[in-house]
Formats: C-alpha cells, structure tokens, sequence
C-alpha cells in the first residue's frame, strides 16, 4: 500500500492539529513573534505582516525595522512592540529578546548592506526561521548561505522568487521534482504560493484548497508571512504551521470577498478576516 506522495489540505486536516486555546494561560504561553524586515517606502510590508501575527494570536509581537519605519508601526498597531535598526535599511540584526519564533525578509531590500545584515544573523541564529521576499532574493543570490539556514525553516516563495532560488523549469511536474529534491537535501519546509498553494516537506506534498484570485493583490503573502510565523511562535511544530498558515490565509480571503467582491479585497481585508477563519473551523 503505497503512501500517495501529496495530500489535499481542507479543514478536517487542519482540525487535526489545531491547539484551543487554555483557560488558565497568559499571553507567555502564546509565544513572541519577532517579525524582521522593511526599507524605507517598504514599511507596510512588516506593518501587514505584525497584525497578522497578533490576529492568529501570537502573545506577543515585535517588529524590527529600520528607524524610518518606527513611528509608523507605533501609529499603525499600538499591540506591536518596535526595534529600530540603521535609517532607511536594516544595517545589523541584533536583540535581546527571546522569540519563539522570526519571519524574515519582506521589504527588506537586497543592497549589500542587507545581505551583510541577513549574513550575521544568520551567522547568530538558531531558532528555524520564516524566510520570505528579499531574504529568499538574497539566499538566491548568495546560496552558499543556504547552508547557515536551520533545519525545518519554512521559505514562502511566489513563483519569481523560486525560479531565482532553484532555477527555471518546463512544466509543473519538473518545478515540483526540483522542489522536492531541494526541501529534502535542505531539510526546509518550502511553500510554493500561488492559486494552488503546495507546501512541500520530506518528499511529500499538501495541496491547499483555500483562497481565491481576489488575493493576487499586494501584500498578500506579507499577511501569510506573519500568519506562519504567528502560529510557529505559538508553538506548531513548522510543517504544521505552514499547512494551517495557508489554510487560514485562504479561508481568510474567501470570507473577505463576501464583502469586498474579487477586484477590491486588499491585503488588510485578509487580517480582518482571520478572525472568522477560526471560527468557521468548528
Ligand atoms: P506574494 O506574491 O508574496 O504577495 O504572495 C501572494 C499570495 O497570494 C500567496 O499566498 C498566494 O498563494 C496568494 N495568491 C496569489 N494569487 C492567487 C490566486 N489566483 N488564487 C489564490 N491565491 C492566490
Ligand atoms: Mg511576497
């Protein structure tokens, strides 16, 4: 009885791994999502991504952004904690907090300052990392760094973005062969986004059946970046965290449209939606 290489993903799957929340808890039992990226004109980026990972119910969250980007997290989410870094691109990552989970890369820029920057944490870290946007551009770029990136990450490519990370391929069986094979030597969960999410993991593969073209809108995956990363910090186990991530992110956009309609959902409607995401699981 051969065991089928992929896996369609609806809500009795995700219902298998969904953790209630406790009674007796406090927002430490819910994890601190640490949330590092934007540039200046790029701060909405990690401003989209912070509330989504509040909004799945990470206890805590901290942005760290260049020092533009300060005021403008502090004015737009007044639950998300600021660490500032260089003036308009992160120049070091360096804190003394103690996440339990990191997204990295959105609107964070590939000059060389960033790639130094990505390299020194990379360098420090130890903790399995959400990878996304301009971290995978750099990674692509620079792939000797592959190999500083812990077991079990998760890297969330849009299809430009796999393409400069594991090269072009002819068809969609190729592009995921090519997948599999770099998740499996890597070890790293590798969400391939698109209008039939496929997360893949040890060879095989879970096919999303949630979303819609409404969300092939800007900022979209920014919103899935901190969703993963909301609920790795919440302590899912990563393959879990980016299966259920991408589940709740397309139920999320379906419930949005009902209001907005395909062409005007926006980023921020997906986050406004979560909340009803979780409560239609039961
Ligand atoms: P990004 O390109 O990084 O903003 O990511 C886009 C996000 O929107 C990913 O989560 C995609 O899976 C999702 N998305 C884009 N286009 C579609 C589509 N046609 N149907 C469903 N989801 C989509
Ligand atoms: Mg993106």
């Amino acid at each position: 009885n051969a065991k089928t290489d992929y896996e369609l993903i609806s809500k009795n799957e995700v219902l298998q791994f969904y953790r209630p929340r406790e009674k007796y808890s406090h927002k430490g039992t819910y994890g601190h999502a640490l949330i590092i990226g934007g540039s200046y004109g790029k701060i909405g980026a990690v401003t989209l991504a912070s509330s989504a990972a509040l909004k799945v119910g990470s206890g805590l969250v901290t942005a760290y952004v260049p020092e533009c980007g300060y005021e403008i997290l502090q004015t737009a989410i007044p639950e998300v904690m600021v660490i500032s870094n260089g003036k308009s691109n992160i120049e070091d990552i360096e804190f003394d907090l103690e996440p339990t989970a990191v997204g990295i890369g959105i609107g964070m820029g590939t000059t060389d300052t960033s790639v130094k920057a990505l390299e020194n944490f990379l360098n420090r870290n130890k903790l399995p990392l959400v990878i996304d946007a301009d971290a995978l551009n750099i990674l692509s770029q620079n792939q000797e760094l592959l190999d500083l990136i812990p077991e079990k990450s998760i890297l969330t490519p849009h299809p430009k973005e796999l393409e400069r990370l594991v090269g072009k391929w002819k068809d969609d069986f190729e592009k995921l062969e090519k997948v599999k094979r770099f998740s499996k030597e890597r070890k790293l969960v590798v969400v391939i986004k698109g209008a039939h999410t496929i997360t893949l993991f040890d060879g095989r593969g879970y096919i999303n059946t949630t979303g819609n073209p409404g969300m092939a809108t800007a900022g979209s995956g920014d919103t899935l970046t901190g969703i993963i990363t909301g609920l790795m910090a919440q302590g899912y186990p990563s393959l879990q965290a980016a299966i259920f991530g991408v589940y709740i992110h397309g139920r999320s956009g379906d419930i949005a449209i009902e209001e907005t309609g395909y062409q005007a959902l926006i980023a921020s409607d997906i986050t406004k939606s979560i909340g009803s995401a979780f409560l239609d699981l039961f």
